[in-house]
């Protein structure tokens, strides 16, 4: 069963690779890729819109003359999904990408248009400071006060964060006030109703003292004389400090 499927080739003694003929390829070959869509694009024959991800069968060649940095660019052929219309594209190793070389156009990205706009910045600025001391100086200047604003902005931003903070560390503080408060109301409250009854026992013991007196001085009780009064009585003490009243 092991034999069942060699792997190894028999090569006869007088093999010699050098007399193989080779393979000529032509230059401008095509090979069939099925691939999928990088990019959405539309068409120009028929303006339909061709998704991103769509799936297509394509033909694939060299672009003949064309590369970057010793990389082979590569074209493909494919067909409009709707009218059959043939599109092409390159690969475009400088960003990475492809591009549409002919049959439809490419749906604006807002983010390829930012990248392109800060790869142009670049560019000029390179140039401008190309064998110009004073300009690059100028350029690192003006990027560290950049930098330094920045910075600035951000300490900002934390300061105001922290102050949002605060403001929740102020209100548990406000909390905790309000609760000692009710604390001090409450033992006031006690203090006063304590007072008044001590207020009620001193004037029912001084009114005794003057009723003992009278009964010496006169012989008898005077019901009906007005004594000096001298707490506004409270007509019902407190149930609990009634009983601890002496009774007469
Ligand atoms: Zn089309």
């Amino acid at each position: 069963m092991g034999e069942r499927k060699v792997l190894n080739k028999y090569y006869p003694p007088d093999f010699d690779p050098a007399k193989l003929p080779r393979a000529r390829r032509p230059k401008n070959q095509q090979i069939k890729v099925r691939m999928m869509l990088p990019m959405s694009i539309r068409c120009n024959t028929c303006g339909n819109y061709i998704y991103k991800g769509t799936k297509f069968n394509s033909r694939k060649e060299d672009v003949i003359g064309e590369t970057y940095l010793g990389i082979q660019i590569f074209r493909f052929y494919f067909k409009c999904t709707k009218c059959s219309a043939e599109l092409t594209m390159k690969t475009d190793p400088q960003n990475s990408d492809y591009v549409v070389e002919s049959g439809a156009t490419r749906n604006f990205e807002p983010w390829r248009a930012e990248d392109e706009e800060a790869d142009g910045l670049k560019r000029k600025r390179e140039s401008e400071e190309m064998g110009d001391a004073m300009k690059s100086l100028e350029n690192r200047t003006l990027d560290s006060k950049r930098e330094m604003d920045i910075l600035a902005a951000l300490d900002e931003m934390k300061s105001m964060k922290s102050r949002h903070a605060t403001v929740t560390v102020d209100e548990m503080l406000a909390a905790l006030q309000r609760t000692s408060d009710d604390k001090e109301k409450r033992l006031e409250e006690e203090d006063e109703a304590l007072i008044k009854i001590r207020m009620i026992l001193l004037e029912e013991f001084v009114m005794k003292i003057l009723k003992r007196k009278r009964k010496r001085r006169f012989g008898f009780q005077m019901g009906t004389l007005k004594l000096p009064v001298l707490v506004q009585r409270d007509k019902s003490p407190p149930k609990n400090l009634a009983a601890k009243q002496p009774t007469h």
